[in-house]
């Protein structure tokens, strides 16, 4: 069966495809055996990282969802509970993982797009007794995926640490889409790193490499996650290949993600003054919104957008989501709300 093809794909920074210039450097690669810490070019991508969220040690991983896992398992003995927003990813799209793989249980926060405050931490932290479950994580998500790509303040964040640390919580980042914080908040990516013990980032998000992501943090965490990250089956070989890719990234693709976060506000501006349409949440390079008034649900929605080889994701069933990256020009997008005007007009 053909695979099918997008000319505009708004359904995840995930579409981005490698550059030229990345193709190059990925080909140009010095690489060794990454298992054994012997891929140069690996050992030059996590130095990267190290410098750049001020932490001890980096270790490279398959992907941002194995990252979350070594953390969970780091953090949490069997029966162990995480505190976690329920939006986030950890809970709702790693197939219960933390479970699975460390037997820990999550407390859900109801937060506000994706983020709730010192005091609903405070709240959600068990009472030591024996029959309580050990609260021994707090992860952020920054920015919130369901939460519209929206930003975890600094203020929130040295709060809620500094109550973790008092207690001995473990404190997690899902940095999928840090640097789209640290561009649109203009903090540091060191700055929100210096508050958590564990922090990760993703190369194939909004940076656009094609796999990749790292997980740092002290010298001590990242040796003892080095055990996991092999009993996981993430430990690889001439890893070289892809983190030339990343580092490729590093260096081209941070800066650039204003564009996409211009790119989002237009859109999200753009579809809201359509009839029919309400833009529901939007930050960074998120916008989601609803097609309800239209008598569609989104799924449909979606398909009749296919012929003009345009797609969003469905996040919802009656809601839609649209992320824009580094494939998805400003005239695509005017060109999406064209298209979009268009379909609107021929379900009417
Ligand atoms: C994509 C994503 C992940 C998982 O990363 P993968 O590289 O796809 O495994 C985790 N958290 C958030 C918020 C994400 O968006």
């Amino acid at each position: 069966m053909a695979i099918p093809t997008y000319d505009i794909d708004l359904s995840s920074d995930t579409k981005t495809k490698p550059s030229a210039g990345m193709r190059q450097a990925m080909f140009e690669a010095e690489v060794g055996d990454e298992q054994m810490g012997e891929d140069p070019t690996v050992n030059r991508l996590l130095e990267m990282v190290c410098k750049i969220l001020d932490k001890e040690k980096a270790l490279f991983l398959p992907s941002g969802t194995m990252c979350n896992q070594i953390a969970v398992r780091m953090h949490c003995q069997p029966g162990d509970e995480i505190i976690a927003d329920e939006t986030c990813h950890i809970r709702n799209f790693e197939t219960g993982g933390f479970a699975a793989l460390s037997g820990a249980s999550l407390y859900p926060v109801r937060g506000e797009r994706g983020i709730f405050t010192p005091q609903q931490f405070l709240d959600a932290i068990r009472y030591p007794s024996n029959y309580d479950p050990r609260t021994a994580m707090v992860t952020f998500e920054q920015t919130s995926n369901r939460g519209g790509g929206s930003v975890w303040p600094l203020e929130y964040i040295r709060a809620i640490s500094e109550e973790a640390v008092e207690r001995g919580i473990g404190r997690h980042m899902d940095g999928a889409r840090l640097f789209n914080a640290v561009v649109k908040s203009g903090i540091p990516a060191r700055e929100y790193a210096s508050h958590v013990d564990s922090i990760w980032i993703d190369f194939s998000k909004g940076l656009g490499a094609p796999i990749g992501a790292a997980l740092a943090g002290t010298e001590e965490f990242i040796e003892h996650a080095r055990r996991w990250k092999h009993q996981f089956g993430g430990a690889m070989r001439q890893a070289g290949i892809v983190a030339a890719g990343a580092i490729y990234a590093l260096d081209h693709n941070i800066e650039r993600m204003q564009e996409d976060h211009d790119n989002a506000d237009l859109l999200a501006e753009k579809l809201d003054a359509l009839d029919g349409i309400r833009v529901g949440l939007h930050d960074t390079n998120m916008v989601f919104f609803d097609v309800q008034y239209l008598g569609v649900t989104a799924e449909e929605f979606n398909n009749k957008l296919s012929p003009y080889k345009l797609r969003f994701s469905v996040s919802d069933t009656y809601q839609l989501r649209a992320v824009t990256h580094l494939d998805v020009s400003r005239e695509q997008v005017l060109e999406t709300v064209e298209i979009v005007e268009r379909v609107i007009q021929n379900i009417r």
